[in-house]
């Protein structure tokens, strides 16, 4: 580790200072029945959904692979072509190579987020608490619930409508917190339901390797199993000095965590005022074009959202989180609202480019504010930019 502390990204799940959240609906804090659902290879599977002759069949989505000559990446793919090793962000080539009788597909990104949203509907018909944290993820709280087996019963539920009005599948992890709920939707994919009570947290979650937690990282997993500390039960009941000194101020809420104690809130997005994208890349990337063909595939992406909503935006911003989860966000208002996908990835190209040339990326992000209906006639970036 070299001295270095990792930051693993928990911010979102440890910001929690509300001290009404530990009431829900005047039940006690020890009574939180939190439920995360994840479509199953949600873009691969809409596409076979279309295309039902593709059933059963590697589907790769994303650049055109040229016969192993193209440039671009993986979007994403189907399980079938997991089986042959490919993987989302990996050069189109490199998926050609392995898999060369895969169908590879060109993303449809306007198909996959109209679907999404009607997904989220169905889901949030489940729960007032709803957060949605990506095209295919989303929590709900359903604390109101009586116990886990009317949770579970709900998430059959949901499942079977999903099924039914969408001809989608999708698992579901049910826990007493965000982190649990998510681990848990993981644990049988595709089309699992897996339900952790506080009762079954020693059982199911302590076995898991380490790196089940959100958070701990390749590095920071490396660097735990080295001192001994391989599975979820090791880092739950280490020794918090020897911790500490792998994992620096983050040794506290990730022991936590490896106990399943999180109180994070499911919380409602309310901004709409802004648009974005965001890719966890599976493996941390050091080419800066791959970083910037994947920007390149959300300007598209929001691009496509601006031009379905009639909405023009002003603000670009780029964020990009490090291999160490270091995070930058830069932003740019352009001279005046515009939805033309090459002003759009313009300024996104020159707001990424000093950031990524230095590090391994893990993530990168893709958000457009200063949304505003514009009147047809009046001069948009596209005619500055040529
Ligand atoms: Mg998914």
């Amino acid at each position: 580790m070299n001295g270095h502390v990792p930051s693993p990204p928990l911010e979102p799940l440890l910001q929690d200072s509300d001290p009404g959240m530990h009431l829900t609906k005047g039940k006690s804090h020890t009574h939180r029945i939190i439920l995360h659902a994840d479509m199953d290879s949600f873009y691969a599977s809409v596409e076979m959904r279309e295309h039902p002759d593709l059933k059963g069949k590697p589907v790769v989505i994303g650049a055109d692979p040229r016969e192993g000559s193209g440039r671009g990446v993986v979007c994403t793919c189907s399980y079938e072509a997991r089986k042959y090793g490919v993987r989302s962000a990996m050069p189109i080539s490199h998926a050609y190579q392995l898999c060369p009788h895969a169908v590879f597909l060109p993303p449809r990104f306007a198909v996959y987020s109209r679907t999404s949203e009607r997904v989220m509907a169905i889901l949030h018909g489940y729960a007032e608490k709803f957060e949605q944290v990506s095209i295919d993820e989303a929590y709900l709280d359903l604390s109101y619930l009586e116990d886990f087996t009317d949770a579970e019963q709900i998430a059959r539920q949901i499942k079977e409508e999903i099924h039914l009005s969408e001809q989608l599948s999708c698992s579901i992890g049910i826990g007493p917190g965000k982190v649990v709920a998510k681990i848990a939707s993981d644990l049988q994919k595709p089309g699992g339901l897996v339900v952790i009570t506080p009762g079954q947290i020693k059982e199911i979650l302590y076995p898991l390797p380490v790196s089940r937690i959100p958070g701990v990282g390749r590095k920071t997993g490396e660097a735990l199993v080295q001192r001994g500390i391989s599975t979820v039960g090791d880092l739950a009941e280490a020794d918090i000095q020897q911790l500490m000194g792998v994992l620096g101020r983050w040794a506290v809420p990730l022991q936590k965590l490896a106990r399943g104690i999180d109180d994070s809130e499911v919380r409602e997005h309310t901004d709409s005022k802004s648009i974005s994208r965001e890719v966890t890349f599976e493996t941390d990337i050091d080419s800066p074009s791959v970083i910037l063909e994947t920007l390149e595939g959300m300007a598209r992406e929001l691009g496509k959202d601006l031009a379905e909503r009639n909405l023009f935006a002003r603000t670009v911003t780029v964020k990009i989180r490090f291999a160490d989860f270091a995070t930058f966000s830069r932003s740019r208002s352009l001279p005046c609202p515009t939805r033309d996908i090459r002003a759009i990835l313009s300024a996104a190209r020159d707001l990424a480019l000093p950031l990524i040339s230095k590090n391994r990326v893990r993530l990168a992000g893709l958000r457009l504010s200063s949304l505003s209906h514009v009147d047809r006639n009046q001069t948009t970036i596209g005619e500055f930019c040529g």
